[in-house]
């Protein structure tokens, strides 16, 4: 596909050719596990279906095209595509990772690849100095997120780019902007990362991972690993998150401009004590924010007086559903310190209590803040 369409158009078009045989606009779901071959070695581009399927294929370059790179990975789940990629690193290699990230980075990261002699420096990456003195003669890798989840902090990418030697890897974590509000890679990372159960799929009923690459040589090993680990997307998945794909411009435009008039909202109520949402003028980093983001997206978290004032806001929303996840169409909310991030409980990167997430879907502005309204004192 033109790399010069727009993302808009990309969106719906980049690695989806109508089916040469049937004409068939959207992409089949090639729902099988082997590829037969005519002679030994010699097949029509597919073997297995873990080293490669036609309707992964055509979801790995639709990210990559998304994300202005070069390749794309799609895996089981958006950990599943960490836990991977991870795996390019060896015992003693050291990981600069961001103080407030997803919970579920801090466990794979602290509980389980520690384990296999990785060493991490949990830093806040909104602070150019404290990313600067956490580098080590050892250190393989920076992880980004921005912005983050819950505090939604940002993390200047290029500045960051700017002050690590070339041969560290540089990932951003992009769940939460979608490459409709902001691509890393154009921004000097060389690896981004998705839970493309989230914005991407858009409608919460998909679970996966993706990551997208501009480098040959890195793209290569941990598509290597990829065959060899085996955690990929399956194919009904695939053509789900394509699917979801499709609308992400549209879905990101009216999450944005929801997001902001919540936010506003909030700001303005007498029982919240602080919003963070990089769209708002208070927000310590809103002029990075323009800078680097095209939009603020639908992520709005909330300080309350108390722990339990937070419990009762998100025990007392009707349209806002109380569960875990985000980014799909409808409105959800959550208590990150018992729920996504309850992994972090007493670790450097714990959350406050007192904090309430929103996740602000593409209903009518006005029965979303109705519902809010209600639920706050
Ligand atoms: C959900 C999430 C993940 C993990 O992805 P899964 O698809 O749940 O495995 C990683 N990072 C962020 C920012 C997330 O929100």
């Amino acid at each position: 596909m033109e790399q010069n369409y727009h993302l808009e158009t990309l969106a719906i078009h980049a690695g989806q050719e109508p089916d040469p045989t049937t004409g068939a606009i959207m992409t089949p779901i090639y729902q099988t596990s082997t590829f037969v071959q005519t002679e030994p070695g010699i097949n029509q581009g597919y073997e297995y279906s873990r080293s490669g399927n036609p309707t992964r294929a055509a979801l790995e370059a639709l990210i990559a095209a998304l994300e202005g790179g070069k390749y794309g990975l799609a895996f089981a789940s958006g950990l599943a595509s960490m836990d991977t990629l991870m795996r390019l690193l060896n015992p003693g290699d050291h990981v600069i990772v961001g103080s407030d990230v997803y919970g579920g980075t801090y466990r794979l990261f602290e509980r389980v690849l520690a384990r296999f002699g990785l060493t991490f420096s949990w830093v806040d990456t909104s602070d150019l100095n404290a990313v600067k003195a956490a580098l080590r003669p050892e250190t393989k890798m920076v992880w980004l997120e921005t912005p983050t989840n819950p505090l939604m902090s940002l993390a200047d990418i290029r500045a960051i780019r700017d002050l690590t030697p070339a041969n560290v890897i540089i990932t951003v974590d992009n769940t939460f902007a979608s490459p409709a509000l902001q691509q890393p890679l154009l921004l000097g990372a060389d690896v981004v990362m998705h839970s493309s159960t989230k914005y991407l799929g858009g409608h919460s009923d998909v679970v996966g991972g993706l990551l997208a690459f501009k480098d040959d040589g890195l793209y290569e090993q941990v598509k290597f690993l990829q065959n060899a680990v085996g955690a990929v997307a399956g194919p009904m998945d695939s053509f789900l998150v394509m699917r979801g794909i499709k609308t992400l411009s549209v879905r990101m435009e009216r999450h944005s401009q929801n997001g902001l008039k919540i936010a506003q909202f909030l700001e303005d109520h007498a029982a919240v004590k602080r919003v963070l949402y990089p769209g708002l003028e208070s927000h310590p980093q809103h002029d990075l924010a323009r800078r680097q983001m095209k939009d603020y997206g639908g992520m709005v978290s909330i300080l309350l007086e108390s722990p339990e004032a937070a419990q009762r806001m998100v025990s007392r929303t009707k349209l806002f559903a109380l569960a875990e996840s985000l980014g799909g169409v409808e409105s959800l909310i959550e208590h990150p310190y018992s729920m996504t991030h309850a992994s972090t409980a007493s670790s450097p990167i714990a959350v406050p209590p007192e904090l309430v997430r929103l996740s602000v879907g593409i209903e009518h502005i006005d029965d979303l803040i109705a519902d809010v309204r209600q639920a706050l004192p």
